[in-house]
């Protein structure tokens, strides 16, 4: 009867475990599920110099909704004071 009672523990206690390992692996994974580089740019090539930019670039401006992405910083300091003459819509 012992043995029996001891059994059952056993198992309950390993239903318990296998409920809980879903839930856990869930809220370590969600971390991870997002993105490195969140932004997509709006353009391929530099509007200042005319370079193709890499994207993962890390000198970017927002203008009108879009992330216009450039190749160094003095670049995007150009775009930044006249953005208008360099976006054609
Ligand atoms: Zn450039």
């Amino acid at each position: 009867m012992k043995r029996l009672i001891f059994g059952l523990s056993l198992v309950l206690s390993l239903a318990a475990c296998s409920e809980q390992k879903p839930a856990s692996e869930k809220v370590s994974t969600e971390p991870a599920a997002a993105p490195a580089i969140a932004v997509k740019l709006a353009n391929e090539k530099d509007p200042s110099c005319g370079m193709a930019i890499s994207p993962d670039a890390k000198d970017t401006a927002h203008y009108k909704g879009k992330v216009y992405g450039f190749c160094s910083e003095s670049c995007k300091n150009e775009f930044v004071k006249d953005p208008a003459a360099y976006v054609k819509e």
